[in-house]
């Protein structure tokens, strides 16, 4: 597996295979990798021959500084991981090399109304940083695919407007959420979730399944109301919102009859913001 700092140097690796008709893949990631990394590896090893996974936790999609500062960086550790899982080359710059100048951060594209929903209204800015590098990998590794975890359903929606807004040539892959065996979906930021929150977090989890599974008993109404009452008297968790959208512009749904429906949450547990999703049709 090789290891890339600079952009130039991936892309001298990448020629001769390009100009060989490899097919590339990109994984995004922003490291401390865990299964559900791994598992859009995995995917992207069925959809291309090349897989380039990037490590780098961009600044510019956090809105709380806290946040980046103690963001988990376990290099070694990832390095092991990728190297196990088959990974052909792992970009990892430095921020200087993402962001080299100081216009970049005016950065702005037009995300369509959903940007400003859900983990938009939450986290001000948040897909304009997420969009702004992932177009800069996308320039940097010019891939066939990447691959995207459902797990950041709403970030899947906002990288699918990006590729319409600049009509890039790339396709992008979502891939289903990795639990562990008791349903909490895998996140890097779990390892920050005490012995009690831990056990709290499993709410997340519960609420939606019971949504998704009681789906044609209740209105959509009760179905929220019933999935809120899960979240009351919780100790230390605090429900930023539970909604059944329409998938495809998030909207709180109007009609059971929608075809693409999910159930979204976001929810602090302790100090530890979590999300998770389940997809209902
Ligand atoms: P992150 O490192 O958190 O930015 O995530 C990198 C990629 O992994 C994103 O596309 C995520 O949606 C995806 N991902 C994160 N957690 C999971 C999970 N539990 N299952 C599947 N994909 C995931």
């Amino acid at each position: 597996m090789e290891i890339f700092k600079t952009k130039a140097t991936l892309k001298a690796f990448l020629k001769p295979l390009k100009e060989s008709g490899k097919k590339i893949a990109l994984v995004p990631t922003m490291g401390a990798l865990h299964n559900g990394h791994i598992s859009l590896i995995k995917l992207a090893q069925q959809n291309a021959d090349i897989i380039i996974c990037s490590i780098f936790v961009n600044p510019t999609q956090f809105t709380d500084p806290k946040d980046l500062e103690k963001y988990p960086r376990p290099i070694e550790h990832d390095l092991a991981m990728l190297e196990s899982a088959g990974c052909s080359g792992v970009l990892m710059p430095n921020v200087e090399e993402m962001y080299p100048l100081d216009e970049d951060e005016n950065w702005h594209i037009n995300l369509g109304k959903a940007e400003f929903l859900l983990e938009g209204e939450f986290r001000k800015g948040h897909y304009q940083g997420v969009t702004q590098i992932v177009k800069k990998l996308f320039d940097a590794v010019e891939p066939d695919v990447a691959m995207f975890g459902q797990k950041d359903f709403q970030q899947v929606l906002m990288i699918k407007n990006m590729v319409k807004y600049f009509d890039l040539p790339i396709q992008i892959i979502t891939c289903p959420i990795i639990r562990e065996d008791d349903g909490l979906a895998m996140s890097s930021r779990n390892i920050h979730l005490s012995a009690a929150d831990r056990q709290h977090s499993l709410v997340l989890n519960e609420s939606l399944h019971f949504v998704v599974k009681h789906f044609d008993e209740y209105s959509l109404e009760e179905l929220e109301a019933k999935a809120k009452i899960f979240y009351k008297d919780i100790e230390g968790v605090e429900l930023d919102y539970f909604t059944i959208a329409n998938g495809n512009t998030l909207e709180p749904a109007a009609s059971k009859d929608e075809e693409n429906l999910v159930a979204l949450v976001a929810a602090k547990v302790g100090s530890t913001r979590l999300i998770d999703n389940m997809i209902i049709k």
